[in-house]
């Protein structure tokens, strides 16, 4: 899931499942489509 926070005035898009953060909302949903962080959860 993508979450919008805000630092010094701008707001980025982070990635929950990762931590990445992007400036372009898209950009983050398109990252989470394909984000595997969550796989490791279930494979341990
Ligand atoms: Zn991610």
């Amino acid at each position: 899931m993508v979450v919008q926070t805000e630092r010094d005035e701008i707001t980025w898009y982070e990635c929950e499942e990762c931590g990445l953060l992007f400036d372009d909302e898209d950009d983050a949903n398109k990252h989470e489509e394909h984000c595997d962080a969550e796989e490791p959860s279930y494979l341990q």
